[in-house]
């Protein structure tokens, strides 16, 4: 019997190539790491020493890669990247290690075998968002990609700099794509590096749009199962890594011999 294409099938997204040799898929994801970074910043979203993003490595599952404190998202480099186990250990690279970014990525990787990647940093609107203790909306097709795969976490620690926070973070995260942090920000986790640095950007980007909608009257959400229909043309895993792969190209063309191009 002949299946019913997908939506993605529908759209004529690719898949997303993968590798077996671990080695290969360490360096193509360290390389998304890398891409990640340089799109954050050409988003504006590098903001003093604020944010990072990781990578679970393909042969060691408990031990994940990451940028060094300190080090500009545009200026990182691969063989700086710091290769972190569960006790915070630095297994290789170069620079010492966040550790609010341990505390907390280290727990969300714990907590989710599924999750390659994960993004946090510190946007503007994501930070404007995140004081009004509130999910996001289904106002725009966009925002459908987070619609019932988000959750918030209601609870403000301080700096995230004791594990229990992480821990309690990655609760709060649940099976979801994303977490509104109150009072901070936003997180967010994918099956690849690139879908979940994807999810951050969109989902600043729609804490904009509602901010600007909220600010401007009362917004009209679309209904719940026109909702739940978009999130599966827009919010898929595929679509969040060939978003990625699509952004990624502009800046590829600025550092070939990083980027492959
Ligand atoms: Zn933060």
């Amino acid at each position: 019997m002949e299946q019913t294409p997908t939506i993605a099938e529908l759209a004529g997204i690719p898949d997303r190539p993968e590798s077996q040799d671990l080695g290969a898929e360490r360096q193509r994801r360290k390389i998304a790491v890398i891409g990640g970074y340089r799109i954050l910043s050409r988003f504006g979203l590098d903001e003093g020493i604020s944010g990072h993003i990781t990578a679970r490595d393909p042969e060691r599952p408990h031990t994940f890669w990451t940028a060094p404190f300190g080090r500009h998202f545009s200026k990182v480099q691969p063989d700086e990247l710091l290769h972190v186990d569960s006790d915070g250990t630095i297994l290789s690279g170069r620079g010492p290690l966040n550790r609010a970014a341990f505390v907390i990525h280290s727990k969300v990787h714990e907590a989710r075998p599924d999750v390659i990647g994960a993004v946090h940093a510190h946007g503007l609107q994501g930070k404007a968002f995140s004081s009004l203790h509130r999910l996001l909306s289904p106002i725009t097709q966009d925002a459908c990609a987070f619609y019932d795969d988000h959750s918030i976490y209601e609870e403000y620690h301080g700096v995230a700099l004791d594990e229990e926070e992480g821990r309690r973070i990655a609760q709060a995260l649940g099976a979801n794509k994303a977490v509104i942090l109150t009072n901070h920000g936003h997180l967010t986790v994918g099956t690849s590096v690139e879908s979940a640095v994807w999810w951050y950007v969109s989902m600043e980007r729609s804490m904009q749009a509602e901010l600007a909608a909220r600010a401007a009257g009362d917004p009209i959400a679309l209904h719940d199962k026109i909702a739940a229909q978009t999130y599966e043309a827009v919010g898929t895993e595929k679509v969040g890594w060939f978003a990625y792969s699509t952004i990624i190209q502009k800046i590829a063309a600025e550092e070939p011999e990083l980027f492959g191009v």
